[in-house]
């Protein structure tokens, strides 16, 4: 990774408004840790800066720490790891515009792209064949007034939406919203816990009680290397 400064994305892309750049707050390689990619070797792109303050929020690094890197800049970094997995992840990629070009150009050079975001930004211009995880903010996150309801709408069958749950009314909420909207045909729905608000056996028993047509998760990365590990 290149070193750090406060500068903010300028360069725009030959002929258009979007900028060319990106401000980056890390690249690495991992194991994926969450969605239904979990376990595959993949290289992280972490994009700086969050409009959300979510209350468990462990990636507050990234709201201010980073880089701008060109487009082609990051593709490079991208390329030095040998897998086709590449996940842009934040902080909240969708806050930026040049994430959308980066994401196509990662499509075109054969990678299998997901994209995790907050859910307060509409999808609608995010590449068709992207994996879209999109959270769906629980009261407990103290965000969930900031959705971007319309994507409900606009998901493609290979997407996914996330709920991370921080209490049993969290649990119930989510049940309700997936009930609401007829979440279940659309695509996959996981379920994980708040690291060290609820436990993976409590998420477990909820989920089996109310026989919930969801796939529950845990942080994957945060098992393997620990909650406080920074790159994994
Ligand atoms: S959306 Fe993600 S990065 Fe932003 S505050 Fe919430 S948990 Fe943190």
């Amino acid at each position: 990774m290149p070193s750090s400064d406060n500068k903010s994305p300028e360069a725009k892309s030959p002929g258009g408004d979007i900028p060319a750049t990106l401000k980056i707050n890390e690249i690495f390689y991992s194991i994926q840790g969450e969605s239904l990619l979990a376990g595959k070797p993949t290289v992280f792109i972490r994009t700086s800066t969050c409009n959300l303050r979510c209350t468990y929020c462990d990636t507050r690094y990234a709201f201010w720490q980073g880089t701008v890197m060109p487009l082609g800049a990051i593709l490079s970094e991208a390329k030095k790891h040998e897998t086709k997995y590449v996940c842009l992840t934040g902080g909240e990629p969708l806050g930026q515009k040049a994430s959308i070009p980066l994401m196509q150009r990662l499509l075109e050079e054969g990678y299998t792209v997901s994209l995790e975001t907050n859910g307060s930004f509409s999808i609608k211009d995010v590449p068709r064949d992207v994996i879209k995880i999109i959270d769906i903010k629980c009261p407990d996150s103290g965000e969930s007034e900031s959705m971007a309801w319309e994507n409900l709408s606009l998901v493609k069958a290979h997407d996914e939406f996330k709920f991370v749950v921080a209490s049993k009314a969290d649990f119930d909420w989510a049940q309700k919203i997936c009930a609401e909207h007829g979440l279940h045909e659309k695509c996959a729905i996981l379920f994980s816990p708040v690291y060290g608000k609820v436990s993976p056996a409590e998420l477990a028993s909820w989920i089996l009680k109310s026989h919930a047509p969801v796939t529950m998760q845990i942080q994957m990365h945060k098992e393997i290397w620990g909650p406080k590990e920074r790159g994994v």
